[in-house]
């Protein structure tokens, strides 16, 4: 039987930069399994997202987000830079379009104060002489912000993972763990012994949580589609350029994003999809559906936001209210500038409260170590995810 110290679950972004860190401590590869359920990188969250490298601005004080956004914005410069990945360094406007994003931009301004981010609070004038095409009532030019194609970081270290003999294991999904034993059981049949594993599998990392510790899982991840389209090359953005978000509510608003390849995109928004892992517009699983519209958190978020959730369900049916969302603050946005449309899924952790805001990351027992809520900015926070997490096995281990 093949034995490896570390299995990881899940070849996203987070679980490419656990191995990536594992092996800088001095791992060797050949120590590491790396299982992935489908038969390549990138097909999920990671390959399908708006290529920010956020500044931590909107996290509380002290949160997972903000401590593993703030490390993990630099320590994704100094990957891009040693690895020569494209990226830019933009800075990007948050622009207020009515009073009540007046206060809850005030109240970001107070955050950035906070965590020592370096802002610019701009009147009407300010912002046009950023982008004359914007328009709003309050905005703030956030300074340390960029763009990158996270595609290109994942293949990067792919790249160097095989080179250090990590094996992977692709079309595999875990089965079962025996504690006592520490025989993992997989999905191909095969069966290995591994001291520690860590759940690193996105959308299905509370499916994994149940079958490796055969108990409940204490989150459900729910699939929040973000829809994008993408502007005609002619249209083009230097700045990515956001809306105030509700604060009540874990997603940043249809924003402008300029991509690294030159083109820009508006989105995403984020509409509650019964189906994990699939990119149809119709997809839908009874099964899903039904465990998930009885669990109680959902029940209590749908009553919390039910004015949000309902204008959701009408941004997707219908174009025009994502276009007056968009013309709030840029009003000669018009629907001829559209090319393309595209989305990706969010993996969203809800418990028995409702929506999860922060990145949860437990060990249980010193053997499986669980990520349980990652969703944006964690491709930003990647690395310092990681460092946490291989810190946390360490300090156990002596
Ligand atoms: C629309 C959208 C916009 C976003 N924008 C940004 C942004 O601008 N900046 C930012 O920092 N973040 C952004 N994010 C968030 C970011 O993309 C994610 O937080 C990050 O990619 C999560 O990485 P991951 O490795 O956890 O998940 P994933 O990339 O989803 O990877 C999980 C992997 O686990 C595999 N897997 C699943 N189940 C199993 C199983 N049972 N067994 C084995 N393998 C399994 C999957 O196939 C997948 O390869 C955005 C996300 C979305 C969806």
């Amino acid at each position: 039987m093949k034995e490896y110290k570390y299995t990881v679950i899940g070849a996203g972004i987070i679980g490419l930069s656990i191995v990536n860190e594992l092996l800088k401590k001095g791992v060797i590869g050949s120590d590491i399994l790396l299982v992935e359920k489908e038969n390549f990188i990138n097909l999920h969250q990671t390959g399908r997202n708006s290529g920010v490298i956020h500044s931590g601005i909107y996290y509380e004080y002290g949160s997972e987000k903000q401590k593993n956004c703030l490390r993990g914005y630099d320590l994704m410069l100094e990957y891009l830079n040693k690895n020569q990945i494209e990226y830019k360094l933009t800075g990007k406007l948050i622009v207020a379009t009515n009073e009540l994003e007046v206060q809850n931009l005030n109240k970001l301004i107070i955050k950035a104060a906070k965590s020592n981010i370096d802002i610019d609070i701009l009147n009407v004038n300010d912002l046009k002489k950023y982008d004359n095409r914007v328009s709003g009532l309050k905005a703030v030019f956030v300074k340390k912000t960029g763009i990158t194609d996270y595609t290109k970081v994942t293949e990067c270290l792919l790249k160097s993972i095989i080179e250090k003999m990590v094996t992977i294991e692709y079309n595999c999904k875990p089965i079962s763990y025996n504690k006592e034993t520490s025989f993992l059981k997989l999905s191909n049949g095969k069966v290995i012994k591994t001291d520690k594993i860590i759940n690193s599998s996105g959308s299905n990392c509370d499916y994994v949580y149940e079958a490796l510790e055969e108990e409940k899982s204490p989150i459900k991840i729910l699939p929040f589609r973000g829809e994008y389209y993408s502007l005609k090359p002619s249209i083009k953005f230097d700045i990515p350029i956001y809306p105030v978000p509700n604060p009540d509510f874990p997603f940043l608003g249809i924003h402008i994003t300029p991509s690294i390849s030159g083109n820009s995109s508006l989105g995403p928004n984020a509409i509650l999809q019964f189906k994990k892992d699939s990119y149809y517009k119709s997809a839908f699983d009874f099964s899903f559906f039904i465990k998930t519209i009885f669990s109680i958190g959902l029940v209590k978020l749908i009553i919390k936001y039910r004015k949000v959730a309902f204008k959701e369900i009408y941004k997707q049916s219908r174009f025009s209210y994502y276009e007056k969302e968009v013309k709030k603050y840029w009003p000669s946005f018009n629907q001829q500038y559209i090319e393309s449309y595209f989305f990706g899924l969010r993996a969203q952790a809800l418990d028995s409260n409702g929506l999860v805001d922060d990145f949860i990351l437990i060990n249980k027992n010193n053997s499986i170590y669980h990520v349980l809520n990652a969703p944006s900015p964690a491709a930003t926070s990647c690395f310092s995810i990681a460092e946490t997490i291989v810190n946390q096995i360490n300090n156990i281990d002596e």
